[in-house]
């Protein structure tokens, strides 16, 4: 399998290249030159794996340059009861009648992007063994991912982190988690702006190729083709727990395969990217719901087809923080396949029209994303967060995060009788519990291991948002 650019780029490159480039160099995302299709056949084969095989399964089809028995050992080593919570993985809680959340939050740092991340820590270590080389990451989070890289990173051989985050903006329980860790290959820096201007500034530095080479930087934000890859696979897993097999199963070609639809919690559409790849492989999915907080940019385009992208200053901070993005840097990738792959016009949109009007209008192409991609949106504020929170609460004695209501609120509107509609559950509450006293009067459960972390002493420099002044950082720090 080959990867290509959302932009055009005329280079193809293998899967190893690209885990550790990150942006391709005419700055689109990479992506792979077809779908592989999966059938029938391959489905009721995969049903019943262990989750560490099934990853196997799916990644083997994306991956042609590791040797499938040194795969199979990385997927074996990373999908783990002990690091994961159950031998299941992420198992699903049912809740009202075809109603169920989707657990994939109860890796290391109680948030989904442990899914990938924990790959990807072990993907890099082996990459960068086999080569003989060290890597430097930048990386930028509102959040939760920056502290899922950091447990996936810390202690591996040949990597470096420098993680940009918005000063001040992220719960007493995300910073704590962030910055309690004292490991010498961890670096914390703190941004005096919004998640958008941290992006920016990852993306201007990656954009300077001669910088990029010189320190070996790389990247482990949403973009990395890896990380959504690692997504993929869980979008299988809760298919599966949500259908049974066929009884009597039709001859091949024939009969119709039951369907479900999942609602995504959604900022970076970095998850729900992974969701349109499942079923672009052909997994049953009949609707892919994209659920917004306030700051709606993904909701208003999967409404009117206009992409219209918000200042920093017009990004609201909310009780589901890490779903506080304008700029939803994995979009890019649907836009590509939505406009039958071409690269120039991508090109055109993202590098031209939008950089100079802040805006672009697909709304002509709008119904085929309906209708042959399967794309819903809906949107969830403050006091919807609240309510739902509760009601799950008072109706199923479950407590939900900020960001998993969102996507409940919404599932609920969207969803339709007969098609399971499976929630992921992005977070654990604990992470977010001034919310949760909010809506319930009383704290979340906290698990035992993070007991106390907001009195650990925190490690972090505090930096302006200035591509120079990172730069300088990140060169002071690579001796
Ligand atoms: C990152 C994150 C999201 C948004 O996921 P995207 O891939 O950026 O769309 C939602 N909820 C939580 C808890 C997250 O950490």
């Amino acid at each position: 399998m080959l990867y290509v650019s959302t932009r055009g780029h005329p280079d193809r490159k293998h899967f190893c290249e690209i885990l550790l480039e990150g942006l391709a160099p005419d700055g689109g995302l990479y992506l792979p030159e077809r779908y592989p299709q999966v059938d029938a056949a391959t489905l009721a084969k995969w049903r019943g794996l262990p989750y560490a095989d099934l990853a196997f399964e799916i990644l083997s089809l994306y991956i042609d340059d590791i040797p499938a028995e040194d795969l199979r050992a990385i997927c074996r080593k990373t999908y783990t009861a002990e690091v994961f919570g159950t031998r299941e993985i992420v198992p699903l809680k049912r809740l009202e009648d075809g109603v169920f959340l989707q657990a994939l939050s109860n890796g290391p740092t109680l948030a989904f992007k442990d899914m990938a991340m924990q790959l990807l820590g072990n993907l890099f270590e082996y990459e960068l063994a086999r080569r003989g080389e060290e890597l430097n990451i930048l990386g930028a989070t509102s959040g939760d991912t920056g502290s899922a890289a950091k447990y996936a990173m810390r202690g591996k051989k040949g990597v470096r982190v420098f993680m940009t985050s918005p000063h001040g903006r992220m719960s007493p329980f995300q910073q704590a988690q962030m910055f309690s860790l004292q490991d010498a290959n961890i670096h914390n820096l703190a941004i005096e702006g919004v998640f958008d201007e941290c992006q920016d500034i990852v993306k201007a530095v990656s954009n300077d190729l001669e910088f990029k080479r010189k320190y070996r930087i790389g990247t482990v934000n949403s973009i990395n083709w890896a990380r959504l890859v690692a997504q993929v696979v869980y979008y299988f897993a809760g298919y599966f727990q949500a259908t049974r097999p066929h009884p009597n199963p039709p001859p091949e070609g024939e009969g119709v395969l039951p369907q479900v639809s999942f609602a995504v919690p959604s900022g970076n559409f970095g998850n729900i990217c992974a969701g349109h790849v499942a079923r672009s492989m052909g997994l049953p999915i009949a609707r892919l719901v994209a659920a917004t907080n306030e700051n709606d940019v993904l909701d208003e385009f999967f409404r009117t087809g206009v992409y219209r992208v918000r200042a920093s200053k017009d990004t609201y901070e909310t009780s589901s923080p890490s779903m506080d993005i304008s700029k939803a840097s994995n979009f890019e990738r649907f836009v590509f396949d939505l406009l039958g792959r071409d690269g120039a016009k991508v090109r055109y949109l993202f590098a031209e029209e939008l950089a100079v009007k802040g805006r672009f209008d697909l709304s002509a192409d709008m119904g085929r994303a309906r209708t042959d991609y399967g794309f819903t949106s809906g949107k969830s504020i403050h006091a919807d967060r609240l309510a739902t929170i509760r009601d799950t609460f008072e109706r199923f004695g479950i407590t939900i995060d900020t960001h998993t209501a969102d996507g409940l609120k919404v599932a609920r509107e969207q969803r339709q009788p007969g098609t399971p509609m499976i929630v992921l559950e992005t977070a654990l509450p604990i992470k977010f519990a001034a919310t949760i006293v909010e809506a319930l009067g009383h704290e979340p459960e906290r698990p035992a291991k993070f007991a106390g972390i907001e009195a650990l002493p925190k490690r972090v420099t505090v930096l302006p948002a200035d591509v120079a002044r990172v730069k300088q950082f990140i060169a002071a720090h690579c001796a």
